[in-house]
C-alpha cells in the first residue's frame, strides 16, 4: 500500500506564492516513476488569512499555482486562530488518513516551530525539523548565541529589542552611538523573525540608522544589527538527521547593492553558479561549518545554509540557515543536491524516509 503523503502548503506568510511553487515541484516529484507506486499525495492548503482547506480546493491550487481565498465567514484574527485549529479536527477523515506530513512552508507560522509544535502532537511523522530547530532557526538573535556556542565565526552584530527602540527616548541616542562605535557603518538593520530580506535594511548614517530601527520594529519585537561586510554569498545544502551531509556549495550572483527582496523575485536578477568557483580549501570548510550548523541549532532532514566570503581576506562567516528553504524547481537546495548526485524525486523520497527514521527513533 501507498504511504499517504499530506502535503503542506501556502501559509500566512510573505513567502505565500514560493510556498506554492515549491509544493508543485514537490507533487510532481512525487509522481514520477520512481515515486509514483510509493506516494500517494494528500493535498492541505493554508490560506493567506490562515483558514486550512482540504481536498479538492488544494488540488486545484497546485494544479494552477495560483493562490486562492474563499469568500470567509467571519474573518477576525480570533476566528482565524480558531479555525486552524478546529479545522483539522473538523475535517478528521482527510488529517486521520494522512501517514506523513510535508509541510513547505516558509517565514513565520511554517518555518518557525509553529506548525511543527501542531505536527508533533499529532504524533505523526514530519520532513524537516521539529520545533527547537525550526525556531532556533528562525530567530537570527537565537541563531546567532546557538551559531557563537558552537565557535562558528560571525560578523559582529547587536541584539536590541522593540521597547529598547521605542519606549524610551533617552536610551535610544546612546543605543545608536554604541552601534555607531562597535558596528561602524556600513551595518545592517533586521527584523529577526523574517525572511525573503523584509524589513532588512543596509544603512550609512545615523538618519539612516534611526529610520531603520523604527522600521524593523514595526515588524518584530526582536531586531538584529550586523556589522557589514563586503562578500560574495555562498550556500550549502544539508540532509540528513542526526548524521548530516553536505552538498557542494553554490554561489549567488546580482549586480545589486545586496541581495534584497527586488532581487531575489525579480526574475533575471540574481544568478546562481554550481559548484562555487572558490577554492577547494574554502568549499571543505563551508561544508564542515554547514553541518555543525545543522547540528547546532537541532535542525532535522533539511537545512540550506547560508555564508558570507571575503574573498580579499579569504575569511569565512556564517551568515544564517534555514530550515524549510525555497524547493522549486529552480531554487538552490535542489538544485545543489542535483549536482552532488541526488536527483529532485530522490531527494523528496530521502526526505520522506528520514522524516519516518526520526519520528521511529523519538516515539
Ligand atoms: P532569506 O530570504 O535567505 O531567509 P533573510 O531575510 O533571512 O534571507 P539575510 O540573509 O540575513 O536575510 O540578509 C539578506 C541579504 O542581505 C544577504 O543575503 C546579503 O546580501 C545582505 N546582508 C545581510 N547581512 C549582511 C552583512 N552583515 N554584511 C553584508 N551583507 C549582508
Ligand atoms: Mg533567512
Ligand atoms: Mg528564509
Ligand atoms: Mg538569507
Amino acid at each position: 500500500t501507498k504511504l499517504r503523503v499530506g502535503l503542506l502548503f501556502g501559509g500566512r506568510s510573505g513567502e505565500h506564492e514560493v510556498s506554492i511553487s515549491s509544493a508543485r515541484a514537490i507533487a510532481r516529484a512525487l509522481t514520477t516513476e520512481q515515486n509514483t507506486d510509493k506516494y500517494e499525495i494528500l493535498p492541505f492548503y493554508i490560506q493567506k488569512d490562515g483558514r486550512w482547506l482540504a481536498g479538492d480546493v488544494p488540488q486545484q491550487v497546485l494544479e494552477s499555482g495560483t493562490p486562492l481565498q474563499l469568500p470567509s465567514t467571519p474573518n477576525d484574527q480570533l476566528s482565524v486562530a480558531k479555525n486552524q485549529v478546529l479545522g483539522r479536527w473538523q475535517s478528521p477523515s482527510q488529517v486521520a488518513e494522512v501517514d506523513v506530513w510535508f509541510p513547505i512552508l516558509h517565514g513565520p507560522n511554517g518555518e518557525d516551530g509553529t506548525i511543527q509544535g501542531l505536527l508533533t502532537l499529532m504524533q505523526v511523522p514530519f520532513v524537516g525539523s521539529g520545533v527547537l530547530g525550526s525556531a532556533v532557526g528562525m530567530d537570527k538573535i537565537a541563531m546567532k548565541t546557538a551559531f557563537a556556542q558552537a565557535g562558528l565565526p560571525q560578523v559582529k552584530y547587536k541584539a536590541l529589542n522593540r521597547a529598547q527602540i521605542w519606549s524610551n527616548p533617552c536610551v535610544f541616542p546612546k543605543l545608536c552611538d554604541e552601534i555607531e562605535a562597535t558596528l561602524g557603518y556600513p551595518c545592517f538593520v533586521k527584523p529577526a523573525n523574517l525572511g525573503s530580506s523584509v524589513g532588512i535594511a543596509k544603512v550609512r548614517t545615523r538618519p539612516e540608522l534611526e529610520a531603520a530601527l523604527d522600521n524593523a520594529a514595526s515588524y518584530d519585537r526582536r531586531i538584529i544589527v550586523e556589522a557589514g561586510v563586503v562578500v560574495r554569498e555562498l550556500e550549502c545544502a544539508v540532509l540528513g538527521n542526526d548524521s548530516p551531509k553536505a552538498s557542494v556549495i553554490g554561489e549567488i550572483t546580482y549586480a545589486s547593492d545586496y541581495y534584497d527582496y527586488e532581487t531575489k523575485y525579480t526574475e533575471g536578477k540574481a544568478g546562481l553558479l554550481i559548484p562555487a568557483p572558490v577554492p577547494e580549501a574554502v568549499t571543505r570548510q563551508i561544508q564542515e561549518m554547514a553541518m555543525r550548523a545543522f547540528i547546532a541549532v537541532d535542525a532535522a532532514g533539511l537545512a540550506r545554509v547560508d555564508f558570507f566570503y571575503v574573498e580579499a581576506t579569504g575569511e569565512v562567516f556564517i551568515n544564517e540557515i534555514n530550515t524549510l528553504p525555497g524547493f522549486t524547481a529552480t531554487s538552490m537546495y535542489p538544485l545543489l543536491w542535483a549536482h552532488s548526485g541526488v536527483s529532485f524525486p530522490q531527494l523528496v523520497d530521502r526526505l520522506i524516509q528520514l522524516a519516518l527514521e526520526r519520528h521511529s527513533a523519538s516515539s
